[in-house]
């Protein structure tokens, strides 16, 4: 990677970032320059009196639509570059972490991230935006699905998580949910930690992760099993 991670997030709300994303990993990786957030204040696009950035929708109905125009201006005074431009929609494509892992690797990411009931269709086409959606639910507004995909691609950059396996061995990584953890205390209200953990054997810590890894996916998650069945290699 040449340049850093830049996220650039259009928003009627602007004081919400960073929020959650200036604190701890990415707070830090923030501070220290490991990617950059700047934040595009919609309504300063806006060109009525009343600054407004959203109207009744056509056709009637409950509730107020972001206006096309304002977008459009906000979307054109951020600089033109490759990056993927997004908008947090539950209509959209289900963020995945083979998703993530792509967006990490690139430039970073342009984030719309709308209110209301939505924004006006016409702007998603004429800007090539594409919908992301961060689960089946519907939020108040797209500003807290953005902080949950930055901070996805964020904690994947190079030197924002301390050891590289912390991020290569977990959920989804392979297909599989992770393994159960443990810490001391050796007993906590009188369970103890499985003994192959404790008995210094790698081999048998590793298979036993893998074992535990499957059996959690197949009894929780009979969707990514069938994917994890579908690709497994014969000789794992
Ligand atoms: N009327 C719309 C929901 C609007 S919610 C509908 O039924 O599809 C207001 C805004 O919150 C959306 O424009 C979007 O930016 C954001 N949002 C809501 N749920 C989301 C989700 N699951 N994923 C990503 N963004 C979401």
């Amino acid at each position: 990677m040449t340049a850093i991670w830049r996220a650039t997030v259009l928003t009627i709300f602007p004081e919400m970032f960073p929020g959650p994303l200036g604190v701890s990993l990415a707070g830090k990786a923030l501070a220290s320059g490991l990617w950059s957030l700047d934040r595009v204040d919609i309504r300063a696009h806006a060109t009525d009196k009343h600054n407004s950035v959203d109207d009744t929708p056509a056709g009637g109905g409950a509730g107020m639509v972001m206006k096309a125009d304002v977008l459009a201006r906000a979307l054109d005074a951020v600089s033109p570059d490759k990056r993927p431009r997004l908008l947090m929609s539950p209509r959209g494509r289900p963020l995945t972490q083979a998703h993530v892992e792509q967006l990490a690797k690139g430039d970073g990411a342009v984030l719309v991230c709308g209110r209301y009931e939505g924004i006006d269709e016409r702007l998603i086409s004429a800007r090539q935006l594409e919908e992301i959606s961060i689960g089946d639910y519907v939020l108040s507004g797209g500003e807290i699905a953005a902080c949950v995909l930055i901070d996805a691609c964020v904690r994947l950059l190079p030197g924002v998580v301390g050891k590289e396996a912390s991020v290569t061995d977990e959920s989804f990584s392979d297909g599989l949910l992770e393994y159960p953890q443990y810490t001391r205390p050796a007993v906590f209200e009188g369970q103890t930690i499985p003994e192959v953990l404790t008995g210094g054997d790698h081999a048998k810590v590793a298979a036993w992760r893998r074992a535990e890894a499957e059996r959690l996916t197949h009894e929780r998650r009979p969707d990514l099993w069938e994917r994890y069945l579908a690709k497994k290699p014969r000789d794992r």
